[in-house]
């Protein structure tokens, strides 16, 4: 195959050419409350060809990779029909490597019969809970192999495993529902799945406990997150504004994300990076072959990068990051995070919420939505503070505001930092992504809660 490639790039008319073969295999099981809806295996194979010609990208996938020097051919012709400017990407040294998968307890070894028995434990912890009304629990894991080539002499082969899981109860009493779930993953270790009997029954009693929770009464609060509201906020609120495609096509966001610009206190640090080892979204080489990272998105509260693809860091005159990924070879490479979190501080928990007269304590996720600096969040458990201790349990609270002002108002950071490393990261079309993000708990003055 190496032979292959490598002739197929051989003396070709275009700027760049690159090509990206994956394999893959995957397992997957999925419930609805007792029901398996899903269970199954799956291989698949492709590749691409993506050709720059005067600026414009060609793109091509395929399933069948003979005649590959035809395929190239045809990513060429498409790229010269619109490349209109000079081509423009980072300058990069060509790289000859092989990354093996970074494994602990490999799920391909344990039989998709085991997984299954291991879920019908957790549906039946659920279950065995008074005023459950449903559950979904959905797992997944994969191996993949992506080659990676260009026309600079780049040849690389990476291979990854990874594993997901999503557990979810919802109880109902009358015409009201709660629910509350949990996400899990791993880069490798099939262990994280394996004994949360004690995790997914606290699930189905925590829903069943809302039910009698009292709604918070609306309005602003001091506010502490915990490392996993937190670590999604960074991701969804501030991460997706930092991918510099966004960056560059868009004018206002253009005008806010300058580099040196103050946007919080000196204890707040920012970080995404595909070099941080042992998370979901490392990597060695991102899919341009570009060495991963670990990149200050904000350092000591001040604006100081963001991410990149080739062809982002050139038009902005900046470092590549190695940020240029694709969900598989049906997709073109695009800006996207790795794993993003914000850094550990020194307070610690019971240091944070002393001072709090009358706070909220809001936890775990629910979902959201972000359009340009403005979010809501809703979060998955909330707790009232008073007098700087943890009190009664809430309805869980929709957070909302402003991403810029909140990351101004944070001002005090744990130093119990925490990764998500279940779900994965939606852009272009291409989901899920495999990505991590995290934080500590962290207490925001100011901010605007309102009820579920
Ligand atoms: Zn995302």
């Amino acid at each position: 195959m190496r032979n292959q490639i490598t002739e197929a790039l051989k003396n070709q008319n275009a700027d760049y050419i690159e090509i990206r073969m994956d394999e893959s295999s995957s397992s997957r099981i999925q419930y609805r409350g007792r029901d398996l809806e899903d269970i199954g295996r799956s291989t698949g194979s492709g590749g691409n060809v993506r050709a720059l010609v005067n600026g414009g990208w060609g793109f091509i996938s395929f399933n069948d990779a003979h005649n590959l020097k035809d395929k190239v051919d045809l990513a060429i012709k498409q790229a010269r029909l619109v490349g209109n400017e000079k081509s423009n990407i980072a300058h990069m040294d060509p790289i000859q490597d092989i990354v093996e998968a970074h494994i602990d307890k490999n799920p391909l070894n344990i039989p998709l019969e085991d997984k299954k028995k291991l879920l019908d434990e957790y549906v039946e912890a659920i279950w065995s809970t008074p005023k459950i009304q449903t559950s979904t629990i959905s797992y997944s894991d994969s191996q993949k192999k992506v080659i990676f080539a260009n026309s600079e002499g780049s040849y690389i082969e990476q291979s990854r495993v990874d594993v997901t899981s999503r557990i979810n109860a919802v109880a109902r009493e009358g015409s009201d529902v709660q629910q509350y779930g949990i996400s899990i993953g791993s880069i490798g270790d099939y262990s994280v799945i394996e004994g949360l009997h004690a995790q997914v029954k606290e699930c189905a009693e925590k829903a069943v406990q809302m039910l009698s929770a009292p709604k918070v009464k609306g309005g602003q609060y001091t506010v502490v997150l915990d490392p996993i509201l937190a670590g999604v906020f960074t991701h969804e609120a501030f991460g997706h504004l930092s991918e510099s495609d966004f960056v560059y096509e868009n004018d206002q966001m253009r005008e806010i994300m300058v580099l040196g610009r103050k946007f919080g206190k000196p204890i707040l640090n920012i970080v995404d990076g595909g070099a941080v080892p042992g998370y979901r979204g490392s990597y060695k080489y991102d899919d341009e072959g570009i060495p991963s990272t670990k990149t200050y998105l904000i350092k000591e509260g001040v604006l100081t990068g963001r991410l990149h693809s080739r062809e982002t860091a050139a038009k902005m005159g900046e470092q590549p990051t190695g940020n240029a990924r694709a969900i598989s070879y049906s997709h073109q490479p695009i800006v996207r995070m790795s794993n993003t979190y914000i850094e550990p501080g020194s307070t610690t928990f019971e240091e944070m919420i002393s001072g709090i007269k009358e706070g909220v304590y809001a936890k775990n996720w629910y979902g959201g939505m972000t359009s340009m600096e403005m979010f809501t969040f809703s979060a998955g458990e909330t707790y009232m503070i008073r007098d700087g201790k943890i009190a009664e349990l809430l309805r869980p609270v929709v957070l909302s505001g402003n991403v810029f002002s909140t990351l101004q108002n944070i001002d005090a950071i744990g130093n119990d930092l925490d990764m998500n490393q279940g779900g994965g990261c939606g852009k272009g079309g291409q989901s899920p992504l495999p990505v991590s993000n995290g934080s500590p708990h962290i207490r925001i003055n100011d901010c605007l809660v309102g009820g579920a």
